[in-house]
């Protein structure tokens, strides 16, 4: 393997994630992130810079097998954690629980502690900005449903709240933090808080102005023909698409019934439950970016303070929602700690143990999954990552809902593309079904070939 790489050798290798880090570091006009066939943000620009290899490139895509891991970044940033785990890494404590002021937790996915520390930060005059995900203005004009935006008030943080399992990148907000002095926290996935530590530690500026970073647990991540998909099934033109909520809050509902709602330009409102979308068993992997297969972080080791779902009864089934919290930076730590004594928050601690279970079926394939998937030969940039290839301990019907899922992922990006260029979406619909009526039978069932043709029924309604 070649020792110094270039955006071409990444990409090339299925390892891009699209975070957008390169292009925000490139000195060359004509770069940009841009979404590709798949629906996948890619780096573009001008071939000496897409094919040049590079050291900082080397050192700062997330997905460089030459750049510094989770363990090591975090060691740099929290030395004094009083808490270490290999699920959660380096942490000072770890809560459940949920925002009991005003109504961040209607507003939020889960309990709205993201929105709350987030506006937390900016009421304390800590940051001057929030580096977060916000809906599109105009998304048929700007052929996105979402980008990241600098929310520099309370109420423009706000608006933000909600998860959006779509594509999104850095470099737009990267570049701006350059150009504008000030002090800012950026809230992202683990991969992006991965490469925004990395930036930070090759760039004074970026080191100096950013000064939080927020983390979202994190399974996968989306293509945007998820949402064309939503379209198909729910017989509504993307095209007339104005608003996408992936989950919809029903507090009279279980918190993991999720349910999707699209708004189209003429008002109408159409939605569906995911579990009769056959797309919409999560773990299935449906759309799931190829990178993610190679990424071992669940829970953003690298951020001040990272935030999911209590995937775990009795929080599932409150439709309200509620966060698992883990704090890494004492600053941090103080302002939850002072807001739950005044009872702002309502934030019961728990240990590593607990939070693992909270995401379990994330560990396994990030973990076990990812040991077996490393056994495979591939070509290109191998990764490098801190679970060591392991084909021996997964027992067979684990390995073969690994294969499955593999095999999901990259069948629903191409099945789709194909389908979309014929103009045929049952024939992409009908494919989806079938594949999630064996992940099913396989995953839930013990391979019972009733029970697959059981859901593939309760699938085509
Ligand atoms: C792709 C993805 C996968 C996830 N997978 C899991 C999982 O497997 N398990 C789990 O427990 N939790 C997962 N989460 C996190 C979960 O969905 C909630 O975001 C989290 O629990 C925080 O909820 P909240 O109510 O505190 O946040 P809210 O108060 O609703 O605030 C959410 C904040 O996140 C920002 N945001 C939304 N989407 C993105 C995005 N794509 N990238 C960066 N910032 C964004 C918003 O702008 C807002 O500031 C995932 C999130 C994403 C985006
Ligand atoms: S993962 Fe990020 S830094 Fe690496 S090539 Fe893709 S967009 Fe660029
Ligand atoms: S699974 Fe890992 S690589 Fe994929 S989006 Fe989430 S943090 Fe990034």
């Amino acid at each position: 393997m070649k020792d110094l790489l270039s955006p071409k050798d990444i990409v090339r290798s299925g390892l891009c994630i699209g975070c957008g880090s390169c292009v925000a570091q490139a000195a060359s006009n004509g770069t940009a992130m841009d979404f590709d066939w798949y629906g996948q943000l890619k780096p573009k620009g001008p071939e000496e810079w897409y094919r040049s290899d590079s050291e900082s490139f080397t050192r700062t895509c997330p997905f460089s097998p030459a750049a510094k891991n989770e363990d090591h970044l975090a060691a740099e940033l929290y030395p004094t954690a009083r808490q270490a785990h290999l699920a959660t890494g380096r942490f000072e404590t770890a809560y459940v629980g949920h925002v009991s002021e005003e109504d961040f937790r209607l507003q939020g996915s889960s309990g709205g502690m993201v929105t709350w520390v987030a506006t937390e930060l900016l009421r304390r005059g800590l940051i001057d900005g929030v580096a977060h995900v916000v809906a599109s203005q105009n998304p048929q004009e700007e052929g996105r449903y979402f980008r990241y935006r600098i929310s520099r008030t309370e109420a423009e943080v706000r608006q933000g709240a909600k998860s959006r399992y779509y594509p999104i990148e850095l470099s737009e907000i990267l570049q701006m933090i350059r150009e504008v002095p000030g002090r800012y926290a950026v809230v992202g996935i683990p991969c992006f808080i991965k490469a925004v530590q990395l930036l930070r530690r090759e760039d004074p500026i970026f080191r100096e102005r950013i000064r939080f970073t927020l983390g979202l647990f994190c399974g996968h991540m989306k293509s945007a023909r998820f949402v064309e998909s939503f379209a198909w099934q729910m017989q509504v033109p993307a095209e007339q698409i104005e608003q996408v909520e992936y989950r919809h809050k029903d507090p009279n509902r279980p918190a993991n019934w999720y349910n999707a709602r699209l708004t189209l330009r003429d008002g109408q409102v159409v939605n569906r439950d995911w579990w009769h979308l056959a797309d919409g068993d999560w773990g299935a992997g449906f759309y799931m970016n190829s990178a993610c297969n190679f990424c071992d972080d669940v829970i953003a080791e690298t951020a001040d303070i990272s935030f999911g779902d209590a995937w775990v009864e009795p929080y599932s089934s409150d439709g309200m929602g509620t966060n698992v919290v883990v704090v890494r930076s004492p600053l941090i730590q103080e302002l939850v700690a002072n807001a739950v004594n005044e009872n702002r928050l309502m934030l019961e601690e728990v240990d590593a143990k607990f939070v693992e279970q909270t995401q379990a079926a994330g560990f396994r394939q990030r973990r076990e999954g990812l040991a077996y998937r490393l056994t495979w030969s591939r070509t290109g940039v191998q990764p490098r990552k801190r679970v060591a290839p392991d084909s021996k301990s997964a027992t067979r019907q684990r390995k073969l809902i690994y294969r499955i899922r593999y095999y999901i992922s990259a069948g629903s990006h191409n099945v789709f593309k194909l389908a979309r260029s014929i103009k045929k979406p049952q024939l992409y619909i009908r494919w989806a079904r079938m594949a999630a009526a064996v992940y099913h039978g396989l995953a839930y069932h013990q391979g019972k070939l009733g029970e697959m043709l059981k859901r593939f029924a309760e699938l085509r309604g």
